[in-house]
């Protein structure tokens, strides 16, 4: 209580316990930032993806945080511990894809834990991501499939080659609180999330050939993320699925987009081939992000090819639609879509058909238009793969004379790509047994001029 007699005392006392508080509000400061900078990080998510030779799992982070990790044996496991975080959610992610049973979530003793449950024994790699490009903080534990697994008992078969299945990554627009385009109650982001559910199934079922969607229910994932699951798919083919409108009723139809450097400015080429992306593309670990020049040269080279691979893409979808005669093929466009940008795999974007025009919305609302949409896209895609394949047997046999030194984080898959040939091609000249490549290993790859 302020004495209120003296106004002199009053004032000095004042000024005296405004110079307490200055210093204690400073302090406070002080320890503010200190227990900012110290506050206890938070597992916001655990997200996994099943490659051909591994399995990713990342753990997004609140903020950067060390780790510790070891490999437990009867049950095979990897443990990763947290210290000082929490989760958001305790609840265990099945995986079930044959290398990893499940991820399990144990918090208490001041630490977070992540249990991975294993099939059998793997080898793993673990690092940390800051944050970067809208993505927060991660731990990323990558789980490899053996590639040299002996049978326990009986003879031992002749190993043959892993071929893996040819991945079309499906990706239906909008979601969540993005509804797209709606007309009479009709929501783009269902019709769409359906149809690419009945194109998943359809491919699935075929021998060879599995897909890869970006979103499942009707959430929305960030463009950047779309495109950051059908990188870590390894996909082959990417496909954006959506529905357009018009002011117009009268126009209807299917259009078919492509991605097209032609017409881009330098600028935007050079953003292309953005040091970080290029290396993210051509699987180099960060670390070599830095000074590996090669990185953009590759890029430009595998770009021309992407994008003349989408152009014949769309063109097969377009013409898909021209044969179904239930929808009007309108034409092939290209355009600089964000979600088709920064992808190293052929992809085009599909405008199904207009939800503005009455014909076109019957088709789009109804069960067995969904389901002629999905069998038009899928035929496109077997029809362009078929061809692809045939053109590959087409191609000159010379000119496989580079001696490649294997690296850290090649895979057959990517040297297919960065080279333009195939997994098969490079197993076949250099008479590899397996999928499995040896840091150091040289191989025969096609020279790129
Ligand atoms: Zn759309």
């Amino acid at each position: 209580m302020r004495p209120p007699n003296n106004n002199r005392r009053g004032a000095g006392r004042c000024t005296r316990r405004s110079l307490l508080w200055a210093v204690l509000i400073a302090s406070l400061g002080v320890l503010g930032s200190v227990a900012s900078a110290w506050a206890a990080p938070e597992i916001v998510r655990i997200r996994y993806f099943t490659g051909p030779d591994h399995t990713r799992i990342v753990l997004d982070l609140s903020q950067p945080s060390t780790y510790a990790v070891r490999q437990v044996a009867n049950p095979e496991r990897i443990v990763v511990n947290i210290p000082g975080a929490s989760f958001r959610t305790t609840a265990t992610v099945g995986v079930a894809d044959g290398l990893v049973q499940k991820i399990r979530r144990n918090s208490g003793n001041a630490r977070a834990q992540i249990v991975v449950d294993l099939e059998l024994a793997a080898q793993f790699k673990v690092f940390a991501l800051p944050a970067a490009d809208g993505r927060p903080h991660r731990i990323v534990l990558d789980v490899y499939r053996s590639q040299n697994r002996q049978p326990r008992t009986g003879t031992v078969p002749k190993p043959e080659p892993v071929i893996r299945p040819y991945t079309v990554v499906i990706d239906p627009g909008h979601g969540g609180l993005d509804p797209g385009a709606i007309r009479n109650g009709i929501r783009e982001k269902d019709v769409v999330l359906d149809v690419c559910r009945r194109m998943a199934k359809m491919i699935d079922d075929l021998p060879g050939y599995r897909t890869v969607l970006t979103r499942k229910q009707d959430y929305y994932p960030s463009l950047t993320r779309r495109v950051e699951i059908a990188r870590e798919a390894e996909g082959d083919l990417f496909l954006s699925i959506h529905c357009n409108t018009h002011r117009k009723r009268s126009i209807k139809g299917m259009e078919v987009y492509f991605l097209s450097l032609q017409g881009a400015t330098d600028r935007e080429a050079r953003e292309l081939a953005d040091k970080e992306n290029a290396a993210d593309l051509v699987g180099l670990a960060p670390e070599n992000a830095g000074n590996d020049l090669v990185v953009s040269i590759l890029m430009d080279l595998r770009m021309t090819q992407v994008l003349y691979q989408s152009s014949r893409l769309a063109e097969y979808v377009l013409a898909s639609a021209r044969a179904s005669d239930q929808v009007d093929a309108r034409r092939v466009k290209q355009a600089r879509f964000q979600v088709l940008r920064n992808l190293a795999m052929p992809s085009a974007l599909i405008e199904l058909a207009y939800l503005s025009n009455p014909d076109d919305r019957r088709l789009l609302s109804k069960q067995k238009g969904r389901k002629l949409l999905a069998e038009l896209v899928v035929a496109a895609v077997l029809r362009y793969r078929q061809d692809e394949v045939a053109l590959a047997l087409l191609m000159p046999k010379g000119g496989w004379t580079q001696n490649y030194r294997v690296r850290r984080g090649d895979s057959l898959w990517k040297l297919a790509r960065r080279y333009g040939t195939t997994v098969t091609e490079i197993s076949q000249r250099n008479n590899l047994n397996s999928a499995g490549l040896k840091i150091g290993q040289t191989l025969m790859l096609p020279e790129v001029d």
